[in-house]
């Protein structure tokens, strides 16, 4: 028998109605996981559900922002499933300006959105990943967290602290059998980059190695390895996917 090798692994994708979410929430069901995706509306979570039935997965509705409502999404899905082994924090947002112009607003829906979820969501699922003693936590970070740019101090320092995050938590809880990674994209053609205008995008793809600008299947195909058994190894790592548009 050809076992797919996430076959029996449950796994949770924040934002799962598009882009890099999207793809990943099909890597991880096509490698044999069962799926729960995110969406922030019904018929988002609708939508999910349709394009996951087939391998058995399902869309739910999730704000990442709502206190309380990650606990009880991951708490559902552990007690429907008997456990939730795989936890991919995907879910992100901008919101863009130089630092003299941001609002506190901004830099606030940032933090909340992109890095106080990944806490809490780490947190919730973390007791019954340590019962079963297994587990695979993987972040979704971005090359910005590493690099900075300007006009985006909010997200790089939210992005930076999910790196800084991931590693901490991997010390606590390696011994208990759990993994905590980091993917780190570089420049993704997602909704979340789609306004740049054609030149700046063209302009872009010189700067990155392999000359052209990334599709959110090869930030999937990372993940899914990052939750496989051949990342059994493997924590506290942050994988860069970007090209070569930056070497650490
Ligand atoms: P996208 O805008 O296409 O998708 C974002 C997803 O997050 C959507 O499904 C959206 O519904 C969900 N989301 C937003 N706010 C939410 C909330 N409050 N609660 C629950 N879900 C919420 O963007 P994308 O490019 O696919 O980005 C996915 C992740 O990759 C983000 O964390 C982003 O920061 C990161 N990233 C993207 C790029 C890129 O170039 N596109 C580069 C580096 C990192």
């Amino acid at each position: 028998m050809n076992m797919k090798p996430l076959e029996g692994e449950v796994a949770l994708v924040t934002g799962a109605t598009r882009g890099i979410g999207a793809a990943i929430a099909d890597e991880l069901a096509a490698r044999g996981a069962m799926v729960i995706g995110t969406a922030t509306s019904e018929s988002g979570a609708a939508a999910i559900s349709e394009r996951l039935k087939a391998a058995g997965g399902a869309g739910r509705v999730l704000n990442v922002t709502e206190a309380g409502a990650i606990e009880a999404l991951i708490d559902a899905v552990q007690a429907e499933h008997g456990g939730l082994s795989i936890l991919v924090n995907n879910a992100g947002i901008t919101r863009d300006n130089l630092l003299m112009r941001m609002k506190d607003e901004d830099w606030q829906a940032i933090l909340d959105t992109n890095l106080t979820s990944v806490y809490r969501s780490s947190k919730a699922v973390m007791r019954g990943m340590m019962k079963a003693r297994k587990g695979r936590i993987i972040n979704i970070a971005s090359v910005i967290g590493v690099t900075g740019n300007a006009g985006q101090a909010n997200y790089a320092a939210a992005k930076a602290g999910i790196i800084a995050f991931s590693k901490s938590l991997a010390k606590e809880i390696g011994s208990r059998g759990i993994t905590v990674n980091v993917v780190a994209p570089g420049f993704i053609e997602t909704d979340m980059t789609r306004d740049l205008p054609d030149e700046a995008k063209a302009a872009m793809a010189e700067q990155i190695a392999l000359g052209r600008l990334g599709a959110p299947a090869d930030i999937a195909r990372a993940v899914a390895f990052l939750a496989g058994p051949d990342a059994s190894y493997i924590t506290g790592e942050t994988l860069h996917v970007n090209g070569g548009m930056y070497m650490p």
